[in-house]
C-alpha cells in the first residue's frame, strides 16, 4: 500500500510517499510560495534532488506538480497516481471533537472549519490541502491526523486555565497541547526499545517549536504547550510561558493591538527576541560561543526552563523512569542535553557523555547506573500519519 502524507501550511505543502511495505520513504518534496511570486517545488526521489521554479496560484496547482513530478523525470517513483492508495492530512487543531485519528469525510471537513477560531493560522491551511486534494485525486480514501489528539486524555486539572469556567464553556479556552503525533511516535518508539512503556516518561520535543509531554502508563497527563502553541518553553521566535499582565502592559506603552501583539509573542521573542541574533538555536549557540552575552543567555533560559519543567513532570508524574530528546534541537544539541542530565543529577540521572557524543541518532546517553533511562529518539511523524492512514483505510 503505498501513502501519501501531506503537511499543508498557507503558502507551503510538504509531501512524502511512503510505500507501507517496509515504510520506504518513495519520494519527499515541499512546495514554497504558493499563491505568490517566484512559486518553487523541491523534490527529492532515487538520490535526485532539485529544487525548480514553478507557478502555483493556489494549493491544487502545487499538487497537480507534485504529481508530475511523481510521474515523469528523474524525481519519478510511480507510473500512475492509481498508485496511491491513500492520502494522510496533518490538521492542526482537532479541539475537543477529535480525540484520533478519522477519515476525512464533508462533515469532517466542516467540523474542521468550525474549529479555526482556535488556530487561524493552521486549520484553514489544512483544509486548503484536503480541498486541494480532492480536486487533483478524486475520490481517494483520506485521513485526517491532529496534532491535538494525542494530549486528549489530559484530566480537566491540567487542562483548566482558572479563568472564568464560562470561558471553557462558551469558547473552549483550555489547554490543549500540540506536537501530538511527535510524542506518540516518539513514545511509541521508546516502548519498542525498552521492550515496555515506561510507567513515568517525559518527551521532550525541542525544534522551532518545542514542547514536553508528561505520559504516564502511554497516556499524556500533562503538556507544556496550551490553548495555543505559544505556551510553554522558550521557542525560536515564540515567548512561551509568560505572566499574562505583560501582554496588556506593552500593548499599552508600544500602542499595539490584537496583531502587533500576535507578532510580538509569535514572530519576534524566544531565542530570537532575548539573543537579538537569530531564531535558529545553531547560531545562538556559536554567537555565545563568541562571547555574545544576550546569545549566551538565550541558551541558559533555554537549559534552565528545560530543566525546571523536567522536575514538575517528574513531581506530576509521581517520579520519572525515563526521559527522552527528539526535534531537531534534541536529537542534535549535545552540550544543551550533558547540561540537562547534569542538572537532573537530584533525580539519579547519569550521563553516558561518549554516547552523548551523537546527532540525530536513537541513542540511550544515560549511564548503565543512572535511575532514569534517558535516551535520544528522533521524531517521525510523517510515518505515523502514513501508519494511522494505511490503518483506517483498510
Ligand atoms: P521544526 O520545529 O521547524 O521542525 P526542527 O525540529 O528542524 O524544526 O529544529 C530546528 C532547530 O534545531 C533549530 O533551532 C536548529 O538550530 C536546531 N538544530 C539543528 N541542528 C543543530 C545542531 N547541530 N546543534 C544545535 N541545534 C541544532
Amino acid at each position: 500500500m503505498k501513502v501519501l502524507v501531506i503537511n499543508c501550511g498557507s503558502s507551503s505543502l510538504k509531501y512524502q510517499l511512503i510505500d507501507m511495505d517496509g515504510e520506504k520513504v518513495l519520494c519527499k518534496g515541499l512546495c514554497e510560495r504558493i499563491g505568490m511570486e517566484s512559486s518553487m517545488i523541491t523534490h527529492e526521489a532515487n538520490g535526485h534532488k532539485a529544487t525548480t521554479p514553478a507557478i502555483f496560484p493556489t494549493h491544487t496547482e502545487a499538487f497537480a506538480e507534485v504529481v508530475k513530478k511523481m510521474t515523469t523525470g528523474e524525481g519519478k517513483c510511480i507510473n500512475d497516481v492509481s498508485e496511491i492508495d491513500a492520502i494522510g492530512h496533518r490538521v492542526v487543531h482537532g479541539g475537543e471533537k477529535f480525540k484520533e485519528s478519522c477519515l476525512i469525510t464533508d462533515e469532517v471537513i466542516e467540523t474542521i472549519r468550525e474549529l479555526s477560531p482556535l488556530a487561524p493560522l493552521h486549520n484553514p491551511a489544512g483544509i486548503l490541502g484536503i480541498e486541494a486534494a480532492r480536486k487533483v485525486f478524486g475520490n481517494i480514501p483520506m485521513v485526517a491526523v491532529f496534532d491535538t489528539a494525542f494530549h486528549s486524555t489530559m484530566p480537566p486539572k491540567a487542562y483548566m486555565y482558572a479563568i472564568p469556567y464560562e470561558y471553557y464553556e462558551k469558547y473552549g479556552v483550555r489547554r490543549y497541547g500540540f506536537h501530538g503525533t511527535s510524542h506518540r511516535y516518539v513514545s511509541g518508539r521508546m516502548a519498542e526499545l525498552l521492550g515496555e512503556m515506561p510507567h513515568r516518561l517525559i518527551t521532550c520535543h525541542l525544534g522551532n517549536g518545542s514542547s514536553l509531554a508528561a505520559i504516564k502508563d502511554g497516556k499524556v497527563v500533562d503538556t507544556s504547550m496550551g490553548f495555543t502553541p505559544l505556551d510553554g518553553i522558550i521557542m525560536g521566535t515564540r515567548c512561551g510561558s509568560i505572566d499574562p499582565s505583560i501582554v496588556s502592559y506593552i500593548a499599552n506603552l508600544e500602542n499595539l493591538h490584537e496583531r502587533g501583539m500576535n507578532r510580538l509573542l509569535n514572530n519576534e521573542s524566544g531565542l530570537l527576541g532575548v539573543s537579538g541574533v537569530s531564531s535558529d538555536f545553531r547560531d545562538v549557540l556559536e554567537e555565545a560561543e563568541n562571547g555574545n552575552e544576550r546569545a549566551q543567555l538565550a541558551a541558559d533560559m533555554l537549559e534552565y526552563q528545560l530543566v525546571k519543567l523536567i522536575g514538575s513532570y517528574a513531581a506530576a508524574l509521581g517520579g520519572v523512569d525515563a526521559i527522552l530528546f527528539t526535534g531537531g534541537i534534541g536529537e542534535n544539541a549535545m552540550g544543551l542535553r550533558e547540561q540537562v542530565m547534569h542538572d537532573l543529577a537530584y533525580l539519579g540521572v547519569t550521563a553516558d557523555l561518549a554516547a552523548n557524543n551523537s546527532r540525530g541518532e536513537e541513542v540511550r546517553i544515560s549511564g548503565a547506573d543512572s535511575k532514569v533511562e534517558v535516551w535520544v529518539v528522533p521524531t517521525n511523524e510523517e510515518i505515523m500519519i502514513a501508519r494511522d492512514t494505511a490503518e483506517l483505510i483498510k
